[in-house]
């Protein structure tokens, strides 16, 4: 029912690209913030009912350490997000000068707060604090972000668990476009590992378990590919995605005619004609559209849907807790 409701909502969204690629043999352009705006709505009613179960509003509490003005937007999204769907929502500021010491009795009071379902840090973190010490820190049932070692290694032996946002929402993104997957080619440019490791094990994985994976064949391609063996693999995918932070990286002569092409990059440039400052991605996107299938944009793509898959993680650990507590 929600598939299908999602499969009609995105249909009219892109109905005018649909229109216009028939005609001018442009990529379909998916519509990342039609879709999360669809999936937070779901996601409203699917809270509501929860909660008239009698469980309680799930609560997200989200941490920023120091004055990054992009980590203050990306947490402001978050926030505003939750509001939208009925999670109740909490930022905690701290000085960059917070020691790691510091951060750890924060992370371990949320953790023993039986009020708080989900726990986030936004990354960076001053460099003073060590990442994967305070992403191991946070509970693995509120790891909504899904950055704790103990859900990495689910994901990576295929068990149910918390998935990190960014390569969920590609994955989403894919299925909702009815994006064939099985079998077919992909790459991964980037090989981080909060977005290109799990997104690749999402890509590769078998399908039959847990995590519903997609049974792709992946090649990961990263800093010491050489430009030209990366022009190669991204010829040879039905699928790319890539997630740098280089803008201009993949380029129309890289992509198969028909590929889908997912920018996850976000890159802020200036704009040479208005002197402006603009939002882009990894991806040349007004060539790469003329040989592409589909084709996520940059703002307005894998961006938002990775907020909406933010709240479907934190309202899966709301309900994981409630249900155990009422077993246990
Ligand atoms: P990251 O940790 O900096 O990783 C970048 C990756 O790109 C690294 O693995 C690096 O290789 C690789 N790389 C660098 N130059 C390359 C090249 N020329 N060819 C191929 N690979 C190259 O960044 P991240 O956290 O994965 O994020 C990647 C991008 O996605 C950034 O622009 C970020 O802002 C964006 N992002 C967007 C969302 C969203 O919701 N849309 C979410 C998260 C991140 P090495 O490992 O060798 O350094």
């Amino acid at each position: 029912m929600l598939r299908r409701s999602l499969r009609s909502i995105a249909f009219s969204a892109s109905r005018n690209y649909v229109v216009k690629s028939l005609y001018s043999n442009m990529a379909q352009i998916i519509d990342g913030k039609a879709i999360a705006q669809e999936i937070r709505f779901q996601l409203g009613k699917e809270l509501k009912q929860f909660v008239e179960e009698g469980a309680p509003v799930p609560h997200l509490t989200a941490v920023i350490v120091g004055d990054d003005p992009a980590s203050e937007k990306y947490v402001a999204n978050k926030m505003i997000a939750c509001r939208e769907v009925g999670i109740s929502s909490e930022t905690k500021r701290l000085p960059s000068s917070t020691t790691q010491e510091e951060l750890l009795q924060v992370i371990a009071d949320l953790n023993q707060d039986p009020r708080v379902n989900g726990v986030l840090v936004q990354l960076p973190v001053p460099e003073h604090i060590n990442e994967r010490t305070i992403c191991n820190a946070v509970n693995v049932d509120k790891d909504v972000d899904g950055f704790n070692e103990l859900n990495i290694g689910r994901l990576a032996l295929d068990m149910d668990g918390i998935i990190p946002a960014t390569p969920l929402a590609v994955k989403t993104l894919l299925e909702h476009q009815n994006i064939e997957t099985h079998g077919r080619n992909a790459v991964v440019v980037g090989r981080s590992k909060n977005v290109s490791l799990p997104m690749a094990i999402l890509l590769h994985a078998d399908g039959k378990y847990a995590t519903k994976a997609l049974d792709a064949t992946v090649t990961i391609c990263h800093r010491y590919t050489p430009p030209k063996e990366l022009a190669r693999y991204c010829r040879q995918a039905d699928i790319i995605v890539v997630a740098v932070g280089k803008p201009g990286l993949i380029t129309k002569d890289m992509v198969k005619p028909g590929a889908c092409v997912i920018d996850v990059g976000i890159n802020r440039i200036k704009d040479e004609n208005t002197g402006k400052f603009k939002l882009v991605g990894d991806v040349d996107f007004e060539e790469v559209r003329q040989v592409a299938g589909h084709i996520t944009p940059v703002p307005g793509g894998v961006g938002p849907m990775t907020v909406a898959m933010l709240m479907q993680n934190t309202l899966k650990a709301a309900k994981n807790q409630f249900y155990d507590r009422k077993s246990s």
